[in-house]
């Protein structure tokens, strides 16, 4: 029976965990220095939004296309993974037609014929009648929004409902990650490495093409916002972001944010924290009442590091020390949204290692 250990057991380990486990004869340890229910700076996924905004270009669309039906059934058909479908308004601003729309975080959000209007169910261009005098134009269209603490904690269930054994270590070097394999004292065929942003220190890695993309978030109780919304920039410089989103089930709304690269800061900076409130009830003053920002009643001040890397996510698979390792990091700001492709790949590049080496028995 193959055997994998999944170092990581963030958005992209637990995945790719949970599409092993589906295979019938795999058997599964997920290895992790943090958990879901942990809150840590060098643990990025439950600091995360998360919405659906697809954020690559058309060629590099594969990760995202594939993930949209995925999470859109989880939030049709089962409400305990903390899914539910919201509207969203992507605007345009008219002082970013100069760069085409794209910002650091995104190429393909903000483009005026976006790839993935054929994708979703209702895109429809905002007229100008709907629009902002500052908007050069939007867009709205039914996305979903993910409550990160019930979906980490929902996919780390469904994983151990499959036989997955997830375990606390913390790994030096990648390959000794096979060691930890459950199964009778078998190593580990493969080690998926989806350390995220940690990859830039992991032995056997130490990929110096990782950096951080800090994200700071206010997670406010206030929930009458309606829409989720993004804008392609603001005026306070190119770091600079203002997007909402309501979290499913109670899980209050996140007001962002920041995308400051290279930026390791784990501490909220209360000036960035005020006007991230601004911008958002400036964008839809009806989530505060009208009240501006002191109608907003917050739950917690968040600071993330997404796991960017100059080149883009890293899905391929490499013999180290003996150990085949399929790489599965790098995914910036978009990790939710790209999971279940980005675990597709994944699994496309075991069943190679799998049949390779079965090959030569
Ligand atoms: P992580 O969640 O960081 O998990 C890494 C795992 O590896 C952890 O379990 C860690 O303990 C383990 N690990 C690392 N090194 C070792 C070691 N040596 N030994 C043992 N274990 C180890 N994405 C979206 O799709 N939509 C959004 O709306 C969105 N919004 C975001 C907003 C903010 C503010 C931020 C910060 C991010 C956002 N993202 C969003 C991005 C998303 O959160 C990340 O892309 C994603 O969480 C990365 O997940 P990961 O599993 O790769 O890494």
């Amino acid at each position: 029976m193959p055997n994998f250990v999944v170092l990581g057991a963030g958005v992209s380990g637990l995945t790719c965990a949970l599409q092993l486990a589906k295979q019938e004869g795999n058997v599964v340890t997920v290895v992790a220095k943090h958990m879901p229910g942990d809150y840590d700076i060098e643990y990025t996924s439950p600091w995360a939004g998360a919405n659906f905004l697809p954020m690559a270009l058309e060629a590099g669309s594969r990760y995202e296309r594939r993930t949209w039906p995925e999470l859109k059934r989880l939030a049709a058909e089962v409400p305990e993974a903390g899914i539910h479908f919201q509207k969203v308004h992507v605007m345009r601003c008219k002082k970013d037609e100069p760069t085409g729309f794209r910002l650091a975080l995104s190429d393909g959000l903000f483009a005026p014929d976006p790839w993935y209007k054929a994708v979703v169910d209702d895109y429809r261009e905002l007229p100008a009648s709907e629009l902002p005098a500052h908007m050069h134009s939007g867009a709205e269209w039914t996305s979903v929004c993910i409550n990160t603490t019930m979906y980490l904690c929902w996919l780390a269930g469904q994983c151990a409902a499959r036989g997955v054994v997830l375990k606390r270590a913390v790994v030096g070097h990648v390959a000794e990650a096979a060691g930890l394999a459950e199964g009778g004292g078998r190593r580990a065929d493969v080690v998926i490495n989806a350390t995220g942003l940690l990859a830039c220190r992991l032995g056997g890695v130490m990929d110096a093409a990782v950096y951080p993309a800090r994200g700071q978030t206010v997670l406010v109780r206030n929930e009458n916002a309606n829409t989720m919304y993004a804008a392609s920039g603001t005026d306070h410089g190119a770091d600079q972001l203002c997007y909402t989103m309501t979290r499913a089930a109670g899980g209050g709304t996140i007001l962002g944010g920041t995308y400051e690269k290279g930026n390791w800061d784990p501490n909220p900076d209360p000036n960035t924290a005020v006007a991230i409130m601004k911008r958002a009830v400036e964008a839809q003053p009806q989530l505060a009442g009208g009240r501006g920002i002191e109608g907003l009643d917050v739950i917690r001040h968040g600071v993330g590091l997404r796991p960017a890397r100059e080149g883009g996510v890293r899905i391929e698979k490499e013999l180290i020390n003996g150990v085949w390792v399929v790489h599965n990091y790098g995914h910036a700001g978009w990790g939710y949204q790209g999971s279940y492709g980005c675990a597709e790949h994944v699994l496309e590049l075991v069943d190679e290692i799998v049949a390779n080496t079965k090959s030569k028995l």
